[in-house]
C-alpha cells in the first residue's frame, strides 16, 4: 500500500490522478490533497477519499470548506503557503504527486523532497525553474523524481537499463497543436476558444494554451535537459499529430526506442506512482490496424518562435529559463483574460529576456528574485500593450 498525497488535486492531472487511486484501492491511499479554490470539487475529493489533511488557497476557501463537510469529519483543514508546505512534507506520505500549474508548484515540489518524499512531478515549471537545485537536493536526499508528463515518462521508459552514454539523442514528440496547419497570417486571427480547443489532449487552460503557442514543448525540453542530465543540443522536437508516439530515444547504434500508447494521462501517471511495476489501468488499449499511419514533421520555429525561445533561454541557462517561464505565464493569463492576442506572446517574451541580466548558478532566492522581476516586467509591457 503506497501513500500518496496530491498537490493540485481538483486540476487535470489531479483528478486523472485520483481516477487511478480509486482504481486500485488495494495499492494506493490518499493521505493529503492541496489545492486552490475549487471548494466543491474538494469536498467531493473529501468525502470519497478521505484525506488526513487539506491545504487551499487561502483562509477564505479554508473557511467555506470546513462549513461544507460534516463536523465529524478528522480531516484537517489548512490554508496559504505555510498549509501548502504542511501537505507536502505530510509525514506517512512516500509520494507526492506535484501537479500543481505553474511556478506556485516550486516550493511545495522542493518542501516535497526535503521531506525526503519521492516526487511523481507532473508541474514541469518546477524544472524549467530550478532543475539543478531540483535534482541535486534530489540526489542529496535519496528521492527519486518520476515524470508525469508522457513525453518525459516515455523517455524514462525507454531509458530503462540504458546507459547515458550510449545516448545520441532524445526526440521529444508534439501535437502541433490546434494550430499546426495554420498559416502565419491565420494566426493573427486566433480566439481564445480556438487557443483551447487541443486536438488530443484535455488538459488545464494554462498547458492548453502552452500547447497551441509550442511554448509547452519549449518549457518540455528544459525540464528534460535536467531530468535526463542532457545537454540540450542532444534534446530534438519533432511533431507527431496523432500523440501516439509519445518519445524517443535514438542510441550510438542507430537504434531507436520509442514509447506508444494511447493518449491518456493516467497511465504515465500510474507508471509514475508504481514504477518499476507496471498496472493493468483498465484503459482502451492502442489500435495501430486503426491508427494506419504515424506521421512526424519538424517544427516550424518561424511560425511558432516560442519554442526557440525557450531553447536558446534553456543553452544561456542561469536565471533564463526563469525569466521565460514567469515571462510567459503572465502573458498566457493576459490572453486568458483576452488582453492580448495570440501572436503577442513571442513579442512580449522577448522583450523580457532581452533586458534581464542571467545570474549564473543561481541560488533558490536569486531564481524567486528573478521570477517576481520577470514578472513585474512583463506586466508593464502587457499595460503598454493594452493602453
Ligand atoms: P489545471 O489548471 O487543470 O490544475 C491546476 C491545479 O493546481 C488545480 O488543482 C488548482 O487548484 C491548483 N493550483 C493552482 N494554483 C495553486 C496555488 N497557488 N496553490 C495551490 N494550488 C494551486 O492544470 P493541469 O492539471 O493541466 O496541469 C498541472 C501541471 O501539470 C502543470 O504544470 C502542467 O504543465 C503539468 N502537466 C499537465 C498535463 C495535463 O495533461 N493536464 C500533462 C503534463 C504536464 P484550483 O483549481 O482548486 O484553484
Amino acid at each position: 500500500m503506497k501513500n500518496i498525497t496530491v498537490l493540485g488535486s481538483t486540476g487535470s492531472i489531479g483528478v486523472n490522478a485520483l481516477d487511478v487511486v480509486a482504481k486500485n484501492p488495494d495499492r494506493f491511499r490518499i493521505v493529503a490533497l492541496a489545492a486552490g479554490k475549487n471548494i466543491q470539487l474538494l469536498q467531493k475529493q473529501i468525502e470519497r477519499f478521505r484525506p488526513k489533511i487539506v491545504a487551499v488557497s487561502d483562509a477564505q476557501c479554508a473557511c467555506e470548506l470546513r462549513n461544507r463537510i460534516p463536523k465529524k469529519s478528522k480531516v484537517r483543514i489548512v490554508a496559504g503557503t505555510e498549509g501548502l508546505d504542511e501537505v507536502a512534507s505530510w509525514e506517512t506520505a512516500d509520494i507526492v504527486i506535484s501537479a500543481i500549474s505553474g511556478a506556485a508548484g516550486l516550493i511545495p515540489t522542493l518542501t516535497a523532497i526535503d521531506a525526503g518524499k519521492d516526487v511523481a512531478l507532473a508541474n514541469k515549471e518546477t524544472m524549467v525553474m530550478a532543475g539543478d537545485i531540483v535534482t541535486k537536493k534530489a540526489r542529496k536526499k535519496g528521492v527519486k523524481i518520476l515524470p508525469v508528463d508522457s513525453e518525459h515518462s516515455a523517455i524514462f521508459q525507454c531509458l530503462h537499463g540504458q546507459k547515458l552514454e550510449n545516448i545520441n539523442k532524445i526526440v521529444l514528440t508534439a501535437s502541433g497543436g490546434p494550430f499546426f496547419n495554420y498559416k502565419t497570417s491565420e494566426l493573427k486571427k486566433v480566439t481564445l476558444r480556438q487557443a483551447l480547443l487541443h486536438p488530443k489532449w484535455k488538459m488545464g487552460k494554462k498547458i492548453t494554451v502552452d500547447s497551441a503557442s509550442m511554448m509547452n514543448k519549449g518549457l518540455e525540453v528544459i525540464e528534460a535537459r535536467w531530468l535526463f542530465n542532457l545537454d540540450i543540443s542532444k534534446i530534438e522536437v519533432l511533431i507527431h499529430p496523432q500523440s501516439i508516439v509519445h518519445s524517443m530515444v535514438e542510441f550510438v547504434d542507430g537504434s531507436l526506442l520509442a514509447q506508444m500508447g494511447i493518449p491518456d494521462m493516467r497511465t504515465p501517471i500510474a507508471y509514475a506512482l508504481t514504477y518499476p511495476e507496471r498496472i493493468n489501468n483498465d484503459l482502451p488499449l492502442l489500435d495501430l490496424i486503426k491508427i494506419r499511419s504515424l506521421e512526424f514533421y519538424k517544427p516550424d520555429i518561424k511560425k511558432f518562435p516560442c519554442l526557440r525561445l525557450a531553447y536558446e533561454a534553456g543553452l544561456c541557462g542561469g536565471t533564463m529559463p526563469t525569466v521565460l517561464n514567469a515571462a510567459n505565464e503572465v502573458a498566457v493569463d493576459a490572453f486568458l483574460k483576452e488582453i492580448i492576442k495570440f501572436v503577442d506572446f513571442p513579442g512580449i517574451i522577448d522583450k523580457v529576456l532581452d533586458i534581464h541580466n542571467s545570474i549564473k548558478n543561481p541560488s533558490l532566492e536569486d531564481i524567486l528574485r528573478a521570477d517576481a522581476w520577470a514578472r513585474a516586467r512583463t506586466k508593464e509591457l502587457i499595460e503598454r500593450i493594452a493602453s
